[in-house]
């Protein structure tokens, strides 16, 4: 791996440069990696403040685009630290691939969220209180000054720390009695790591939905102690609520699809917004083209979200570009995308697998578009996602149990 040698003369670890290419990535990586051990264990609860993002990576947006990969960010801090002292670090990685995994054995989650908040937009169409209360909140003008500042944090940086992420959650489902899809749709539509899996699954964490009557109550002394006295919105926050609960889904965790593979010699190499770094892909055949599809627009068109993924979408065209020696560029549409596919004279284009959401929406879709041209649509699936999403079939303790196990047979790969 070629690392880019971070100058810590020119920026300090409190800021961070969110420059959407691999090259930033890395850097902020280097930058990071001596905080990654027991520093990170005893500080990564408190949040500084967007002028201070020194005790935790930051890393998300390029994890949750793999521009860096979830494994690359593991090695690199193993290597410097070791297991027993970067364990909270690497626990935190692998919370990622669980809730990717949980929501992959079980996409019947992602669908009634899906149709509860379509029908919750219906309802705020008609409901004038309720669309009242809503454009309040997300135009950060609740009167609670800690969820107004993150309002703003999130729709102007596109970023907010984890600890902010818990108790707006909260506060948005308990303190302001708003309904949770519609929050996880307000995060999803502005966070630059936007994930569909940490973040539905995460709203339904706070709710006490994904650990049946286990919620997340946001406390007012808990935000002053860890916003370092910043907020203290005593007196302001419902302490005392209960954890919702919804009407029964059956989330027994069924089968991943068989991995799929390459049997062709020549191909075409499709990436996606949700695997942007080919390299790490193993494919057993010579790439003869490349292209990246557009991600559909999810969210203000010139906000920080979808400004980092064009860009970050460029920057994976132009790494393809430089390393196969393919011509390479972004196709916006299914159309654009056949017509290049069909470009190449190949019989299969290959991509990395994208789980459940908007982007494994979109790949059905060229699919079927390719497959009427005679063109297959393979879906690689890294061996880290075939290695951990198996082990998301109950609690992420279940998969903490399994880590040292896990991260040694990951090390030795
Ligand atoms: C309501 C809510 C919504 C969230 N939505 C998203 C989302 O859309 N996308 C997203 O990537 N994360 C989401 N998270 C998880 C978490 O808040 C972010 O991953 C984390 O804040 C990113 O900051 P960091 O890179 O500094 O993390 P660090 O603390 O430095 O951790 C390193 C990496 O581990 C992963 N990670 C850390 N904590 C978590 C976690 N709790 N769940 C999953 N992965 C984690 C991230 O990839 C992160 O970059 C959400 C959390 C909550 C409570």
């Amino acid at each position: 791996m070629s690392l880019v040698q971070y100058n810590h003369s020119l920026q300090p670890l409190s800021h961070v440069d969110w420059t959407p290419t691999r090259a930033a990535g890395l850097a902020r990586l280097e930058a990071f990696l001596p905080q990654a051990g027991p520093a990170y264990a005893r500080t990564r609860n408190t949040d500084l403040g967007p002028q201070d993002r020194s005790n935790v990576s930051a890393l998300s947006p390029w994890l949750a685009r793999r521009i860096l990969t979830e494994e690359e960010v593991g090695r690199r801090v193993l290597q410097v630290h070791g297991f027993v002292k970067a364990e909270k670090f690497i626990q935190e990685v692998y919370w990622r691939s669980y809730w990717k995994g949980w929501l992959e054995l079980r996409p019947q989650v992602l669908t009634r969220f899906n149709s509860d908040r379509l029908a919750l937009k219906r309802l705020e169409a008609d409901d004038a209180d309720l669309a009242h209360r809503l454009a309040q909140a997300r135009a950060g003008q609740t009167g609670i000054a800690c969820f107004d500042a993150w309002v703003e944090e999130l729709t102007t940086l596109g970023w907010l720390h984890n600890h902010a992420r818990m108790w707006f959650a909260s506060i948005w489902i308990f303190t302001l009695q708003l309904p949770w899809q519609l929050g996880a749709d307000f995060f999803f539509k502005h966070l630059m790591d936007a994930d569909v899996a940490s973040n539905t699954l995460s709203w339904r964490w706070v709710a006490g939905l994904h650990t049946k009557g286990k919620h997340y109550v946001a406390r007012a002394s808990n935000i002053e102690a860890h916003t370092q006295g910043r907020f203290n919105p005593v007196g302001q926050l419902n302490e005392t609520a209960l954890p919702l609960a919804e009407p029964f889904l059956e989330t027994g965790p069924g089968q991943l699809p068989l991995a799929e593979m390459c049997l062709e010699r020549r191909v075409g190499l499709l990436l996606t917004a949700d695997d942007l770094h080919p390299h790490s892909i193993n494919i057993p055949a010579k790439v003869v083209g490349a292209a990246v599809l557009g991600s559909a627009i999810i969210g203000p068109n010139d906000g920080p979200k979808n400004c980092f993924l064009r860009r970050a979408e460029q920057d994976a065209c132009a790494r393809m570009q430089a390393d196969f020696d393919v011509d390479t560029q972004v196709r916006a549409s299914v159309e654009d995308l056949v017509a290049w596919a069909t470009s190449l004279n190949v019989r299969e284009i290959v991509t990395p697998y994208a789980p459940v959401g908007p982007t494994g929406w979109q790949l059905a879709d060229v699919q079927a578009a390719l497959t009427s041209h005679g063109i297959r649509l393979v879906r690689l699936r890294r061996a880290w996602d075939s290695k951990t999403w198996p082990l998301a079939t109950g609690g992420f303790f279940k998969l903490k149990e399994k880590l040292p196990k896990l991260v040694a047979e990951q090390a030795g790969r």
